[in-house]
């Protein structure tokens, strides 16, 4: 669990920079640059799709909106991993924090599935966090949320596995601090 860990963290770096260059960084290239690098560590067709805001002028990367929106930034937390082995290798599963916090706190806002290719871990594909029923696939009341049709989460590209089978291991890190996603944070495992 600590390798997948650290390539996490390495992947959440790599986007908090990206997500940084796009509004403070002038030159064009440095921010395809890291862009590149982001999607390095996605598979096959997947890719980050960061795209600038349209600006016209370059001085707009240092005004105080711009580097504002960069200040609020941090690398998203890992919140917790499990580990599968859908086909006898190991896929791994991630819940990801946000980005940019928001008033009541980081958000579990992607889900990422990890695997090895030519020995290397990359992303093979990316889930984002329902927002009506924050990941728990239902309300408190039992009744199925109907806009993920009760899943959690909406796929956002990349490898589909029919089944991950059994969860084989599983880290929880700590929850995340916006409380609306603890219940789905909290029936992980
Ligand atoms: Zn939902």
């Amino acid at each position: 669990m600590f390798e997948i860990l650290r390539f996490l963290h390495i992947f959440s770096d790599a986007a908090y920079r990206a997500h940084c260059a796009r509004y403070t960084e002038p030159d064009d290239e440095k921010f395809q640059q890291l862009v590149s690098e982001w999607d390095a560590m996605l598979a096959g067709g997947l890719r980050c799709g960061l795209v600038r805001p349209a600006v016209c002028s370059a001085s707009l990367y240092a005004c105080t909106d711009f580097v504002g929106a960069a200040s609020r930034l941090r690398p998203s937390s890992v919140l917790a991993i499990a580990r599968y082995q859908p086909d006898r290798a190991d896929v791994y599963r991630a819940w990801m924090g946000d980005t940019e916090p928001g008033p009541r706190g980081e958000a579990m806002r992607e889900r990422l599935h990890v695997s090895r290719e030519d020995g290397r871990f990359k992303v093979a594909a990316r889930d984002e966090v329902c927002g009506d029923c924050f990941g728990a696939g239902g309300q408190r009341t039992g009744q199925r949320c109907s806009a993920c049709d009760g899943a959690g989460w909406f796929s956002r590209g990349g490898r589909q596995w029919r089944q991950l089978g059994r969860m084989l291991e599983l880290r929880k890190l700590g929850p995340p601090t916006d409380q609306r996603y603890r219940r789905a944070y909290d029936a992980i495992g």
